[in-house]
């Protein structure tokens, strides 16, 4: 019987599922989350261990389970605090009970960190020693990995980094500050700085890719690209500063039309020499896998570790 791992991506609309042989995906399953959250408690873990289950190749045998969730995490106790975006899956001993169910470990992180997890073992990251992932989506999530081992505050906790404050004046955001930078440098932040120079009948969702078309031809929606970039500089030039990450992968909705900013968001970076920071700046490449990919290859060196040598 060969050891194979499943990898579980709770987010608030869709939910992955994957399964890995010798870290590589077998099999995918995708959920509505408001589908496989129906019932109680018992019936959504039933569905998560059904769900496993239909994916396992023949001949194999289950050694752990991760899982990547939305919003806060808390690890020891394995419990999601996220009522906003995960109400059926918040405020339950989540790790626990599914622990208990399938009869294997489970490990539990934060989204943003099991993706940069994946992006580093096996995607844009190239296991690099110290890789910062920046998350361009409806917020903006940042992930530091050292040697592949996540940065982390207490109870486990990944750093806001999306929450730097860079520009006075620019109103209060929800965590309380001013001027945040995914204010300024998220998704949502981009559409809304391209909305007035675009048909009204263009929805949300195709916005940016409207934009991008019409960027060569259209100098106010260059120069909102352009801006775009510097904002998103001025945030990374502060982590950069700190962390001094050898390697940045840039993921999410955005992270496609970087070479409409890149070359504002690299003056944003450019230092003094004696201040110079690596800007090895790369496109995250696993797509919307990576949450679900991270997390079973998470699960899988939390089982390496464990099996007898
Ligand atoms: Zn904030």
């Amino acid at each position: 019987m060969r050891p194979v791992v499943g990898g579980i991506d709770l987010g608030g609309t869709g939910s992955r599922f994957v399964m890995c042989d010798a870290g590589a995906i077998c099999a995918t399953q995708v959920w509505t989350t408001a589908e496989l959250g129906a019932g109680d408690n018992i019936a959504r873990v039933a569905r998560i261990e059904a769900t496993l289950r239909d994916l396992m190749p023949p001949d194999t045998v289950l050694v752990g389970i991760g899982i990547g969730a939305t919003g806060p995490v808390d690890r020891a106790t394995g419990v999601v605090h996220n009522p906003d975006t995960l109400p059926w899956f918040s405020e339950m001993p989540l790790a626990g009970m599914v622990e208990a169910r399938c009869g294997v470990p489970v490990v539990i992180d934060n989204d943003a960190v099991v993706a940069a997890f994946a992006e580093y073992e096996a995607g844009a990251g190239g296991r690099s020693d110290r890789m910062l992932m920046v998350t361009l989506g409806t917020g903006i999530g940042v992930a530091l990995l050292e040697q592949g081992r996540p940065f982390r505050g207490p109870r486990g906790a990944h750093p806001e980094g999306g929450h730097i404050p860079i520009l006075e004046g620019a109103g209060r955001c929800y965590c309380g500050a001013d001027g945040c930078w995914e204010q300024l440098a998220s998704r949502q932040a981009l559409q809304a700085m391209l909305r007035p120079h675009l048909s009204a009948e263009i929805p949300d969702a195709g916005l940016i890719s409207e934009a991008a078309r019409l960027a060569e031809s259209n100098p106010a929606i260059a120069r909102c690209f352009s801006r775009y970039g510097y904002f998103l500089g001025r945030g990374l030039s502060a982590l950069h500063a700190l962390y001094m990450p050898e390697v940045t992968v840039i993921g999410g909705s955005v992270a496609p039309y970087l070479p409409l900013f890149f070359d504002d968001l690299r003056d944003a970076l450019t230092r003094a020499p004696g201040f110079a920071v690596s800007v090895d700046l790369r496109v995250a490449s696993l797509g919307d896998t990576s949450g679900a990919l991270g997390a079973a290859l998470m699960a899988g060196e939390a089982a390496a570790r464990r099996a007898p040598r």
